[in-house]
């Protein structure tokens, strides 16, 4: 079995029902992941919450509770959002299995996590956006909509098929170039708009759809911290008004 099954985080947002949070935390353990993070639930610790784990109490009790998704996933790596609909999104909609495939593939540069949405909204565009990937399990098109830890099972299912495959390890050589982590992203995007506003490329009052096709366009691969680095050097460059090499990072 290939390891990293201990890197991946399930990131449950805004769970209303908290025997979800709890079959949510069973579908994890029967799967071998354990990094359970909940974003502002709406009531946990919770007696119903610890009678649906059956037994996974234990990461109930190591859940992480945070109250937004940016900082749960501040240090993550790779990030996959899971929904029922099909948002018209330019990031890649994937089957659960090549998700879980590249989850686990990206284990080896930091942590990374599968998010998951409120049982009533799902995620929001704003959560979403700061995935690199989404999934959406195929299911009847006339039925889509999984129980919140139903759609954790698969998913972790996946992650467990995919851990399974011994597959290719990338082993890690001397100058590699870490994977950027989410909040350097954040900072590069928050660069990115400052600078787009000053050079008037952008409407200060209406930013979002190009911001949205840039978040996009950099997260669908994923970038190394070197990478970003570069971007924010040029950016800084030209925030300054240009002129010779004197911004180079
Ligand atoms: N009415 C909501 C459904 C939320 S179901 C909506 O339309 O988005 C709660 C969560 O379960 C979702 O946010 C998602 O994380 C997961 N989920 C449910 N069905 C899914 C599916 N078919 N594929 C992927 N995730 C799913």
């Amino acid at each position: 079995m290939r390891e990293g099954l201990e890197s991946v985080r399930v990131v449950l947002v805004g769970t209303t029902h908290p025997g979800n949070i709890g079959s949510a935390a069973r579908a994890m353990k029967t799967m071998g992941l354990r990094r359970l993070v909940l974003v502002d639930p709406q009531r946990f610790p919770s007696a119903e919450a610890t009678a649906l784990a059956a037994g996974a109490d234990d990461l109930l009790t190591r859940a992480q509770i945070f109250s937004s998704l940016e900082e749960a996933i501040a240090d993550c790596v790779w990030v996959v959002g899971t929904s029922a609909r099909s948002r018209g999104q330019s990031v890649p909609l994937l089957p659960p299995q090549p998700a879980a495939n590249a989850l686990l593939g990206h284990v080896a540069g930091g942590p990374v996590a599968l998010v998951f949405g409120r049982e009533s909204s799902g995620l929001s565009n704003d959560e979403l956006d700061r995935c690199n990937a989404f999934v959406q399990i195929p299911t009847d098109p006339d039925f889509r909509s999984l129980n919140l830890a139903a759609a954790v099972q698969v998913m972790a299912y996946a992650c467990r098929m995919a851990a399974l495959d011994e597959g290719e390890e990338q082993p890690i050589e001397e100058g590699y170039d870490p994977p950027a982590t989410q909040e350097e992203m954040e900072a590069l995007f928050e660069h990115y708009l400052r600078v787009l506003i000053q050079i008037e490329f952008v409407d200060a009052e209406r930013p979002r759809h190009i911001m949205r096709r840039l978040r996009h366009l950099y997260q669908r691969k994923g970038m190394t911290a070197s990478e970003v680095r570069i971007l924010r050097g040029i950016l800084t460059h030209t925030e300054r008004g240009g002129g010779r090499r004197s911004a180079r990072p």
